[in-house]
């Protein structure tokens, strides 16, 4: 009961937490594994993109968005040109801003099945400050 008490009490915390700024990564990937035909990815053929190598650690990127640079917590908004989980490097860079503390937002056509398993390894902790948007066309769902 107690336990049950103190996650409420967190969460209660969690939510009243006064958000500084809004954030938008834009992540220079221009590939996707779908082919949803409104999308310019598919329009254009850009699928013999490579999936780039970003530069930056998680840690890198925690420093540069540190609470304290940024004035308090922020939402974070993960968003690639393309298929924004192909990079490997993404779990990282949301791992480091959630352990910052910051709210992060993932759009994502959710399809990168390794990814979601390598983010449901994160401490649990994490998780109330994470959210998915999931982006595809239907079409290509039932052609899964
Ligand atoms: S999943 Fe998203 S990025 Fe990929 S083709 Fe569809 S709309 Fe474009």
């Amino acid at each position: 009961m107690e336990d049950e008490q103190l996650i409420l009490k967190n969460r209660y915390n969690t939510c009243n937490e006064k958000i500084k700024r809004f954030i938008d990564i834009q992540i220079p990937v221009t590939t996707c594994n779908l082919r949803c035909k409104y999308c310019y990815i598919t329009q254009l053929s850009l699928f013999s993109a490579e999936v780039p190598e970003l530069p930056y650690s998680g840690e890198y990127l925690r420093k540069a968005l540190s609470k304290k640079r940024l004035g308090g917590t922020c939402f974070i908004n993960i968003c690639g040109d393309g298929e924004t989980l192909l990079p490997l490097k993404i779990v990282e860079y949301i791992q480091a801003l959630l352990e910052e503390g910051h709210y992060v937002g993932v759009v994502t056509n959710a399809t990168t099945t390794q990814r979601f398993r390598d983010i449901s390894n994160f401490p649990s902790h994490l998780f109330s400050k994470l959210f998915f948007k999931f982006s595809y066309h239907y079409i290509e769902l039932k052609n899964m």
